[in-house]
């Protein structure tokens, strides 16, 4: 294959894996079909679950479930009302709560969201656990695990479609979309740790999940102080979850200048 008639094979990839995030509408690349990924996070989390211990904590853990399904609820409804139920694709929610002093949480593309008991110690009550779940929730629908694989995937094919005919690769799609699971979602040797995403993603992943907490009629005035909170804990520094969601100062005041539009999204006045 000539490189020009490469190079034009590779932009029709892009021009036809675009689609947009959901809530704030942004464009984004996205080469994986929701099933290969959902089906790479089911494995996943099947291989998390041998090993993980599930907490004995029934109080919690029913709290953690139920949030978890009140804001999956609101969303649902939110989603389905304004014809934008495509974004549920691929998602299975589940909420889980395992026993670990980990300070930490993660979602995988699927819906799977795990949250540790070491995390209790700043989200213990309904609202709190909002907040975090709220978040991970914003990183499932707004499909950044696709996206950071798509964007590796561009990459690699850009660096080989100079000396190889498309169509030749190394791997096929399902094999490459299995080698970015693993190197976007380190599981493995680091049980749970998801490596982070990127700043603009956590950026997001805040604005979505401060909607999905209004939608399900939570405070999201009180995000910005659970964020200081947890980042002014003299121990931060060894918290799983500020190392894969890193929080600063200009996170938490993107945070507060979000929350007059979240607010928009309360269904119940009461809360506005
Ligand atoms: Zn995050």
């Amino acid at each position: 294959m000539k490189k020009n008639a490469a190079l034009s094979l590779l932009l029709l990839i892009v021009l036809n894996s675009c689609g947009t995030t959901a809530f704030t509408g942004r464009k984004q690349l996205m080469v994986f079909s929701d099933e290969s990924i959902s089906a790479l996070s089911d494995e996943s989390y099947a291989e998390f679950l041998k090993t993980a211990v599930i907490s004995g904590d029934k109080q919690h853990s029913d709290m953690v479930r139920s949030v978890g399904e009140k804001m999956v609820t609101a969303l649902t409804s939110y989603l389905s009302g304004i014809g934008q139920q495509d974004y549920l694709g691929g998602l299975g929610w589940e909420f889980q709560l395992v026993k670990d002093p980990s300070v930490n949480a993660f979602c995988l593309p699927n819906g799977k969201i795990v949250f540790f008991e070491g995390l209790l110690q700043f989200a213990g009550n309904p609202n709190h656990m909002a907040i975090v779940i709220g978040h991970e929730m914003g990183h499932a629908i707004a499909r950044h695990g696709n996206e950071r694989m798509s964007q590796q995937a561009l990459l690699q094919t850009a660096g080989q479609i100079a000396t190889q005919v498309f169509g030749q690769t190394k791997y096929g799609q399902n094999a490459q979309a299995a080698e970015l699971f693993a190197q976007a979602f380190a599981f493995g040797t680091n049980v749970g740790v998801v490596l982070p995403f990127s700043r603009k993603h956590e950026y997001e992943a805040d604005r979505i999940g401060l909607y999905i907490m209004a939608l399900a009629g939570y405070d999201i005035y009180q995000t910005p102080l659970f964020w200081e909170k947890m980042m002014g804990d003299k121990k931060s520094s060894s918290f799983d979850f500020l190392n894969t969601h890193p929080a600063d100062i200009k996170r938490i005041a993107a945070i507060s200048e979000s929350l007059d539009e979240a607010a928009k999204y309360y269904r119940d006045p009461e809360f506005k």
